[in-house]
């Protein structure tokens, strides 16, 4: 029997969800994102771009949605950094921003591969694909250096 992968906090605390198609009406978007393409959904009735992605449209219920492709590198608008209470699987600082994508969706991430003193509001930044485990991913973003 093979041996069991070490666990390093309880399955009930796991932040991330299942990814696959058994598990997940949204696995098109982890699939997409493996591929670093990062997508969301947009309503075929009103046009309507949702984040995070959805299966039903927030604005006019409609559930024709497909998926559309989202820029990979925006801007910082506002961050903050944590030091204490960290969610399970998280490592101290954890730096969380509200990131602006042109033309696309306001929303919360972490930078990851900086110090918390190199981040400034306005900074440049581009996805990054972090593994979660084996088989799952979730996004963040990285400062983009010039
Ligand atoms: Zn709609």
């Amino acid at each position: 029997m093979a041996e069991a992968p070490a666990v390093t906090y309880y399955s009930t605390l796991d932040l991330f969800p299942q990814q696959t198609a058994e598990h997940n009406k949204l696995y098109e978007f982890y699939d997409n994102l493996r591929k670093g393409v990062l997508t969301t959904s947009k309503c075929n009735a009103c046009g309507y771009v949702a984040w995070p992605p959805r299966t039903i449209c927030p604005e006019c219920l409609s559930d024709q949605l497909h998926w559309t492709e989202l820029p990979t590198r925006g801007k910082i608008d506002v961050f903050t950094v944590q030091w204490a209470g960290m969610p399970p699987g998280f490592e101290v600082p954890l730096i969380l921003a509200i990131v602006v994508l042109p033309g696309g969706p306001t929303f919360l991430s972490r930078i990851v591969e900086t110090l918390p003193e190199e981040v400034k509001d306005g900074c440049a930044v581009e996805l990054v694909v972090l593994p979660v485990d084996r088989e799952r991913v979730t996004y963040a973003f990285r400062l983009i250096r010039s």
